[in-house]
């Protein structure tokens, strides 16, 4: 008998797809890209995505039932589902893993998932029915309840339809890990029943409710008035009973008795902020100009091009204007950019151009507002999406053009958990399942695009040399600290010399940004007797000093320590506190410059959004004369009045042991440095080391990019590294050392007879005890072929399915990192 079935992806890492049985009665109603609700194992219960469809006999296995379809149309399409399997198979993950990362949290209902009352719902039950209704009252009393409560509450095995229409309801949240939340602006709308809308009907209504409600009347004049006299459609509630001057309790009887309907709605953040102010005439200067008709001839020959363009020669202004052209061709945009170049600056000025037509998505966003952009997306509403990396999960239906901007940066490459994706090429493989165009910006590219476009010519180059408006590139200056030190000439982090250009420049109220790298100058406590540090019990690396909350953190793990009175080792309470974190650099200047208002941005401040941008709007207003901040401070912003930029430490950017530090470096310096100096005057760029040794330095001083791209290039060749190799890194994790470095000789042994010299390890990494595991290194280089590629994939799959057999090994995690960056 011909049965009918489908592949299911569920959000696990352990297979790729798992086969149900689909029932006669849902056949019909059955489609990819919808999710159906599955039993797993003896009791858990998922929302998988379907993948494939097929009919034939029995497959000789016992499969379970679909249970239920949760979606009308299609959540993901086809091509969508392509662009997973595409990074399953290149990260070498499971496409599992890839929809865990790829969908908003609310479409990935599973029975552990802990549901939360809202907490804008306002206890008003009446749009409930009554499943909904159980469930809501249950979470008055009970804070948060799983799915599997929920079974239970209703008695019901199939509970994901109830569990979706409170969440349609905005009733209820799927709670959500590590993600900061705004509230969702809910309000009620309310409209005129249909009946009304005929004359005799509405006289009646007047009629009646003039002798014996005067109040309810108010509230239909009100309504008349509101709608100019058409008496229907939708309007704000709260507005309606401000103008009748009513309360809720005059419209419930009205909405009681069916004379007026109430719908709860949440109102779009993004359309909110949408409404499209006047179109700013922009002019492209005669380079841009030449530069966009390059471009535009490139993209006709390429299908990637790159866009080379020197700090704020105004890349953007060339973007906006072809996103202006794909959208009057109907087209979709995707323009990703680092996360913490998404600001309100940039995207205010975006909003100002393309109004309703653009959306914004990142992890900033709560889960609502990022479902109500994946469905606006889908049905071809936003026609440019302004995203972080998960931009490209984004179900596109009609995508023209993908823009990268800043495309070196690394925070487009995710670390953890799997999928270890990197946007900006996944980016590319998305847009060439559209046969879109795709553009990479920037004005220090990566050794790879760079790579990609000047060696292999497999993308097309623009290059835009010019600062808009004729703006200079600063001034260099580089400070040898150690010299600087031998003359006296050094006030604990700061050369005089940089001290004294901060004077001047704030005399001329100019303002100023310094720079401190956020790696290795975190202050810590120690021991002034024995030199003791009070380390993370968790994981092999130093307590950090918070000053605000008074107490010692691990950046690895969030472990809390309160401060030590005393000396763990010795007893002693001559406690100090070194390193310089940007707190500590705050506290300086204001002893070498008293009075001077300073705000800080890093990783500490931009943990709450609100912060991040109130600092960055208090230097904008200049409130703040000096900002001080980590990696923050280097990208999307313009200010205009900042003519000093000073990089404390040059040398802790360049002495990490790690092939890209020279190119993050530079990159990092070059990005700072384009801070300074905008409209009218040139900017002065102040660089500090302790160790003047490194090349980068020189070409730093110069600002000659190609220069060390050159230089840099040699060095990765000689040495057999990106991009000339691939690399994949292979991390095993447990908490029993000895086994992590059993299992680490046993796999390393292993794929060295299939690698031999291209294997390196396996080492010890530099952080190699975190959350109380051991951290064990493989890591593999293989040639650039396709062939090459596919064949050591294979391999190591191979050798880690074997060690997840082996029966002493079974336990040790297993973490691979395609392109680790
Ligand atoms: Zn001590
Ligand atoms: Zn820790």
């Amino acid at each position: 008998m011909v049965k009918t079935y489908a592949d299911i992806i569920l959000p696990l890492a352990v297979s790729d797809t798992y086969t149900f049985e689909v029932p006669a009665d849902l056949k019909e109603k059955l489609v990819i890209g919808k999710r159906v609700e599955v039993q797993f194992g003896a009791k858990r219960v998922y929302a998988g995505i379907v993948e494939k469809i097929y009919e034939t006999g029995p497959l000789g296995y016992k499969t379970k039932p679909v249970l239920n379809i949760l979606d009308e149309e299609p959540i993901i399409t086809t091509t969508h589902l392509a662009l997973w399997q595409w990074i399953a198979n290149y990260y070498m993950c499971t496409k599992g893993e890839v929809m865990a990362a790829g969908l908003p949290s609310a479409f990935k209902l599973s029975s552990e998932t802990l549901l939360l009352l809202h907490p804008n719902f306002d206890d008003d039950f009446s749009l409930l029915n009554e499943r909904e209704y159980l469930i809501a009252e249950a979470l008055t009393i009970q804070n948060e309840i799983t799915i599997e409560d929920a079974r239970e509450i209703l008695q019901l095995k199939q509970v994901f339809y109830v569990i979706k229409g409170l969440l349609e309801k905005g009733v209820i949240l799927v709670k959500e890990e590590l993600v900061e939340r705004y509230k969702p602006k809910l309000s009620s709308y309310v409209a005129l029943h249909e009946t009304y809308q005929a004359e005799a009907a509405l006289k009646d209504l007047f009629e009646q409710l003039e002798k014996r409600a005067a109040k309810q009347l108010a509230v239909l004049m009100a309504y008349m008035q509101l709608t100019g006299g058409k008496n229907k459609g939708w309007l704000k509630k709260k507005e309606l009973l401000d103008k009748a001057g009513a309360s809720s309790g005059h419209f419930k009887s009205l909405r009681d008795k069916g004379i007026f309907l109430e719908e709860k709605r949440q109102v779009s953040r993004m359309e909110e902020a949408a409404a499209a102010e006047e179109v700013i005439a922009y002019e492209l200067s005669s380079t841009q100009q030449t530069a966009y008709d390059q471009l535009k001839a490139e993209l006709l020959e390429k299908p990637v091009v790159t866009l080379f363009g020197v700090t704020s020669s105004g890349k953007t202004q060339l973007y906006m204007q072809l996103i202006e052209e794909y959208i009057q061709q109907g087209k979709q945009v995707l323009y990703l950019l680092p996360e913490i170049a998404l600001t309100t600056q940039m995207i205010g000025r975006l909003r100002k151009v393309f109004g309703h037509q653009i959306g914004v998505y990142h992890s900033k966003f709560n889960d609502q507002e990022r479902i109500e952009i994946w469905q606006k997306v889908l049905l071809g509403e936003y026609k440019v999406v302004v995203g972080a990396r998960s931009g490209v999960f984004l179900p596109f239906v009609d995508l023209g053009l993908v823009i990268v901007d800043e495309e070196h940066d690394h925070s487009f490459k995710q670390y953890d958990p799997a999928p270890r994706y990197h946007a900006r090429d996944t980016a590319i493989y998305l847009a060439h399942l559209f046969k879109a165009k795709t553009i990479l910006g920037s004005a220090t590219p990566s050794l790879e695009t760079h790579f990609n476009a000047t060696k292999l010519h497999k993308y097309g180059i623009v290059r835009l040399t010019e600062r808009y408006g004729g703006v200079k590139l600063p001034v260099i200056d580089l400070v040898d600290m150690r010299e600087a030190a031998l003359q006296k000439e050094v006030r604990s982090l700061f050369s005089n010399y940089l001290l004294k250009a901060i004077q001047q420049a704030l005399e001329l109220g100019e303002q100023v940004i310094l720079f401190q790298n956020r790696r290795g100058y975190a202050p810590y406590f120690i021991c002034g007797d024995c030199s003791w540090i009070p380390y993370c019990v968790q994981c092999d690396v130093s307590l950090t000093y918070h000053k605000y909350a008074k107490e010692l953190r691990c950046h690895y793990c969030g472990f809390r320590h309160p401060l030590y009175k005393k000396c763990d080792e010795c007893g002693g309470t001559d406690l100090r506190i070194a390193g310089f974190g940007t707190e500590k650099i705050e506290e300086e200047i204001q002893l070498f410059l008293p009075g001077v208002k300073t705000g800080r941005l890093d990783l500490e401040t931009a943990r709450s959004k609100k912060g991040f941008e109130k600092t960055l709007e208090a230097f904008q207003d200049q409130k703040i004369q000096i900002l001080i901040g980590t990696q923050m401070v280097t990208k999307g912003l313009d200010f205009d009045n900042v003519s000093l930029v000073g990089i404390l430490s040059a040398d802790q950017l360049l002495s990490f042991p790690d092939f890209r530090a020279s190119e993050r470096g530079f990159q990092l310096m070059m990005q700072v440095s384009g801070r300074a100096g905008r409209r009218q005057k040139q900017g002065r760029v102040i660089i500090q080391s302790n160790n003047m040794d490194y090349p980068v330095l020189q070409f730093m001083l110069n600002q000659d990019y190609p220069a060390f791209i050159n230089s840099e290039m040699h060095s990765r060749l000689r040495l057999d590294y990106p991009p000339f190799y691939r690399m994949i890194q292979v991390d095993l994790k447990h908490k029993d050392k000895e086994k992590v470095n059993r299992a680490s000789f046993y796999v390393a042994k292993t794929l060295r007879q299939m690698f031999g010299e291209q294997l390196l390890g396996p080492t010890v990494p530099l952080v190699s005890f975190i959350r109380r595991y051991h951290i064990r290194q493989i890591l593999i280089k293989l040639g650039r072929s396709g062939k090459e590629i596919a064949q050591g994939k294979q391999w190591i799959r191979k050798v880690v399915e074997h060690l997840k057999q082996h029966k002493d090994f079974k336990s040790v995690i297993v973490q691979i990192n395609v392109d680790p960056y």
